[in-house]
């Protein structure tokens, strides 16, 4: 056989494989998102200013529906319609796992 020939048919296959199991893993390993998250990340203030400790707004959200902030006042520039009505949607609304958070405002 031509060794270019050979060359890329071998290239084909190993290519063919590879995408194979990356399909197979991205079937195995998925996570279900959890929607609470965009939805906190749109009631808070949106200033990225990182007085939460959290380099943005998307972290605080990801910590506060991940479960590492319980308390939404961590967040200085909101006010406080804003944390009751994220502490009322965590507090009210489950996750993919059923569960809701006792977050407080
Ligand atoms: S303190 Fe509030 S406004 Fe500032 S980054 Fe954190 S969540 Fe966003």
């Amino acid at each position: 056989m031509n060794p270019i020939l050979a060359s890329v048919v071998m290239m084909v296959a190993v290519g063919g494989i590879l995408g194979l199991i990356l399909g197979i893993a991205g079937q195995v390993f998925y996570v279900q998102p959890d929607e609470r998250t965009e939805q906190v990340l749109n009631m808070l203030p949106g200033y990225n200013c990182g007085a939460c400790g959290y380099p943005g707004c998307a972290g605080m959200a990801e910590g506060l529906v991940g479960g590492e902030v319980a308390n939404v006042s961590l967040c200085k520039p909101s006010n406080a319609d804003q944390r009751k009505q994220i502490a009322t949607y965590l507090n009210e609304t489950p996750g993919p796992d059923g569960k809701t958070l006792p977050v407080k405002p």
